[in-house]
């Protein structure tokens, strides 16, 4: 790297490609020794007869400190937050504490099963209640699940919920509104539950157009979805008109609350009149995620979509003493026993440790980080919407298109420099977005270097856009073809290969 490079240190994912582990190791060492025979030695052939396997095994042959050394290199390829600095835009990457981990490990969580009796399980029972009710207070929405296994399920769940409350009205209504910024989980999930989508335009701002909003409300509208803080980055000061004027024609106000770490202690979707809101515990409660590990995405609702909840429900029914509830109005369950339960004690554990206080500092701490970013790079990156940001904010990289450099390119070149990539191309109304989201964990030094790297590109666009085009350079791989490996996965690995 040349020396006007980032001094940041690099994570360690320099390593080279990696074989197989099938193409490690010497035939015949292997990692088990397993003892002397103390039982009959019996003919195998004449028990398995004809269902005995042909040949042996295709086992890798292997040490133990091969094995070891082959799944240290694998992990040391890939990037991930406890490697370096991630910025994924609307993901909240923060770090998770360890002792998080510990907590859900505890053999008193870990090793229940879901069918036994209540009276031996009042602990995981008073847990979810808790957990519930910490949740009911931070939104402001008194109705909690805490079945749906992520954000995207939370919202189908909302809106399962919605379509329940209208069709007991005898208003069953086909439509949801959201603007173009929405996540694209949103249109998604209208599109599954059978609603038409409709989209209103942002104003030039980067908020809901009210105009427009109202100009398509009618009494055919079943929900207006919105994230808010929004995927720009900003508050919606009008919420509370906005929320008014979706309730005036009968519809539902849904909050993505894929932002919430932006507003913790602060402000209370609950308040600002929604009716429902999903909670990404794994962005915004500390749970790891990104390799597609397991994640929730409670939902809160108001008093008055409480009953058609998932159920069963946790619930407290005497002082010290926990339950179930089968509601007869839920809309019924949407996951198996009671969701991804480790995710709920490390929501619980780090709700707990931190507290009011810590958590309302958590949204301060990630607010300040992402105005401090902003503030440094608009300056060699264009703002098109220059305001005082929540916990993220969206740059263009439009002004390096004229060296035939995009986005994507500076993207790949910032792991060069040792950091993730923000959020690309997303939202959609930003051209060549950039959408950076540092969250509360960062020191002001790895700011620093973030801000170092970015202008280095910003320069490297301009002076040497070759560099930059054909990033990264000191990856283990480089430009993958990622349609195709989602689109075409090889997942099974034969000898030949
Ligand atoms: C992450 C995200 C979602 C979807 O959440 P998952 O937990 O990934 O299903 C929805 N909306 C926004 C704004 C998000 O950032």
């Amino acid at each position: 790297m040349s020396s006007e490079m980032s001094n940041h240190p690099r994570p360690p994912c320099s390593v080279g490609p990696q074989k197989s582990i099938f193409g490690l190791g010497t035939p015949g060492s292997s990692c088990v020794a397993v003892p002397e025979i103390d039982v009959p030695d019996i003919d195998l052939d004449a028990l398995l007869g004809e269902s005995r396997r042909e040949g042996p095994p295709v086992l890798p042959h292997v040490t133990e400190v091969e094995v070891m050394r082959h799944y240290s290199h694998l992990a040391q390829m890939n990037f991930g937050v406890d490697s370096g600095f991630y910025p994924l835009g609307s993901c909240t990457m923060k770090y998770n504490p360890r002792i998080n981990e510990d907590a859900a490990r505890l053999e008193g969580f870990s090793g229940l099963h879901p069918y036994q009796p209540e009276k031996t399980v009042q602990g995981a029972l008073r847990l979810m209640v808790e957990l519930s009710e910490a949740l009911a207070e931070i939104s402001g929405l008194p109705g909690v699940t805490l079945q749906p296994a992520a954000g995207a399920h939370g919202e189908l769940t909302a809106l399962m919920c919605f379509r329940a409350a209208h069709e007991a009205a005898g208003d069953p209504r086909k439509k949801v509104i959201l603007p173009d910024t929405a996540h694209g989980t949103n249109p998604a999930t209208v599109a599954m539950g059978g609603w038409d989508v409709v989209t209103v335009p942002s104003n030039d701002q980067g908020l809901v157009d009210l105009d427009a909003l109202k100009a398509v409300l009618d009494t055919d509208v079943a929900a207006f979805m919105l994230t808010n803080p929004n995927t720009l980055g900003l508050f919606d000061p009008q919420i509370q008109e906005i929320t008014e004027a979706v309730h005036a024609v009968g519809a539902f106000a849904y909050c993505d609350g894929a932002n919430l770490n932006a507003v913790l202690g602060k402000s209370r979707p609950g308040d600002q009149g929604f009716d429902a809101l999903h909670i990404n515990l794994h962005k915004t409660f500390s749970t790891p995620h990104g390799g597609g590990g397991p994640g929730a995405g409670p939902v809160c609702v108001s008093g008055d979509l409480a009953h058609y909840l998932p159920s069963p429900l946790p619930v407290r029914v005497a002082d010290g003493e926990f339950s179930t509830l089968q509601l007869g109005t839920s809309v019924g369950r949407v996951r198996s026993f009671f969701g991804n339960f480790g995710v709920l004690v490390k929501a619980y554990a780090y709700i707990k440790a931190l507290g009011a206080e810590g958590l309302e500092e958590v949204s301060e701490q990630a607010v300040l980080s992402a105005n401090y970013l902003k503030e440094q790079l608009k300056e060699v990156f264009d703002l098109p919407y220059d305001r005082t940001c929540m916990h993220e904010f969206v740059l263009s990289g439009t002004r390096f298109k004229a060296e035939g450099v995009r986005t994507l390119d500076i993207a790949k070149r910032l792991l060069d420099y040792g950091f993730h990539s923000p959020t690309v191309y997303f939202p959609s109304i930003v051209d060549e977005a950039i959408m950076i989201e540092p969250t509360e964990t960062e020191s002001v030094s790895t700011l620093d270097g973030f801000v170092e790297a970015m202008r280095a590109i910003a320069d490297e666009a301009v002076r040497d856009p070759d560099i930059v085009r054909s990033a990264p350079h000191t990856t283990p791989v480089r430009r993958l073809d990622e349609v195709r490996a989602a689109r075409d996965p090889h997942l099974r690995w034969s000898p030949t290969q």
